[in-house]
């Protein structure tokens, strides 16, 4: 997979993805789906910037955006020097009310910007929500707009109608599920992609060549599955509220998979998903 530009910045941790519009992207992010909204997902935050993350993704659906802005307001950290990315429900999109839902989250997360603002489904009235994202976007109100579980389909309307090109799309991705179509077409129109469920929501463990590869290179199994993403130029982020697994899931910029590991973990590919299928989804 070819994409953005790659950059060392200045500690491993940071290394950030340049995207279409000029940003750089931290690659590693802290998921925090199923988070608590309170002092859960608070720690979590904090562990992970000590830790060297710099990139949080949370969703108005996760009901925690007030801890995540609480979070980010008592860390050690200035809020420029992180990443926020929120996401815009599908009951907004299909009532027609992303600028309201919008200000509804910059509120409920205590900050006058976000990052990164996607649709988080391509539900009935995306098109128009993502008029509202450029509006919101020329108001200053986010510094990048993207989507999330867009497939060739929707990413067509999206760039043929569209002012703007989506910087990312964040999809499901890990070694049982490429999605290699929504790829290559992210790839041709230069669309960085993230990877949501990076560690299979734990399925990894169940999967015995991750562990015969990190002995290798004295590497946890989680580390050689986030590993290969971070190869294959995808932005990450895996979820945890465990202190022990937030900064594990850091310390995976101090090695490389060889091509032959690459390879074998690129064959475990069988298209499963554990999440909704964006082709088949009810909510
Ligand atoms: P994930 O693949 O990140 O897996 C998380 C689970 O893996 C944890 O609950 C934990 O049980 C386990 N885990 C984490 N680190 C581990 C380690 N080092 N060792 C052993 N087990 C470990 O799953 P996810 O939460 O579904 O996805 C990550 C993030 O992606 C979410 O938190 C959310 O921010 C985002 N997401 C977005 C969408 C979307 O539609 N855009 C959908 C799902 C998730």
């Amino acid at each position: 997979m070819k994409n953005p530009t790659s950059h060392n910045d200045v500690t491993s941790c940071m290394k950030t993805i340049k995207l279409n519009n000029g940003l750089k992207i931290p690659q590693l992010g802290l998921g925090v789906w199923q988070s608590g909204n309170g002092q859960e997902a608070i720690d979590a935050i904090h562990w992970a910037l000590a830790a060297g993350y710099r990139h949080i993704d949370t969703a108005s659906i996760y009901k925690n955006e007030e801890a995540v802005g609480e979070a980010i307001r008592t860390a050690d950290v200035p809020r420029e020097d992180i990443w926020l990315t929120t996401k815009i429900w599908n009951d907004d999109i299909r009532a027609g009310r992303t600028t309201e839902a919008l200000e509804e989250a910059l509120a409920r997360l205590g900050t006058d910007y976000v990052d990164l603002l996607l649709l988080h489904w391509p539900v009935d009235g995306y098109m128009a929500a993502w008029m509202a994202l450029e509006q919101a976007l020329a108001a200053g109100k986010v510094r990048a707009i993207g989507l999330s579980n867009f497939m060739e389909e929707h990413l067509t309307d999206i760039i043929e109608q569209g002012e703007i090109l989506p910087a990312v799309n964040q999809i499901e991705f890990h070694p049982y599920l490429v999605q290699a179509d929504a790829i290559s077409y992210c790839d041709m129109h230069n669309i960085a992609i993230t990877a949501w469920s990076p560690l299979m929501q734990g399925n990894f463990l169940k999967e015995p060549l991750f562990a015969e590869i990190g002995a290798a290179y004295g590497k946890t199994p989680a580390q050689v599955v986030l590993r290969w993403c971070l190869q294959n130029d995808i932005i990450i982020i895996p979820k945890s509220t465990n202190q022990g697994r937030i900064k594990e899931n850091s310390e995976i910029f101090d090695f490389e998979l060889s091509e032959d590991h690459m390879i074998a973990i690129d064959e475990l590919e069988k298209g499963e998903h554990f999440g909704p299928d964006p082709n088949d989804f009810d909510f």
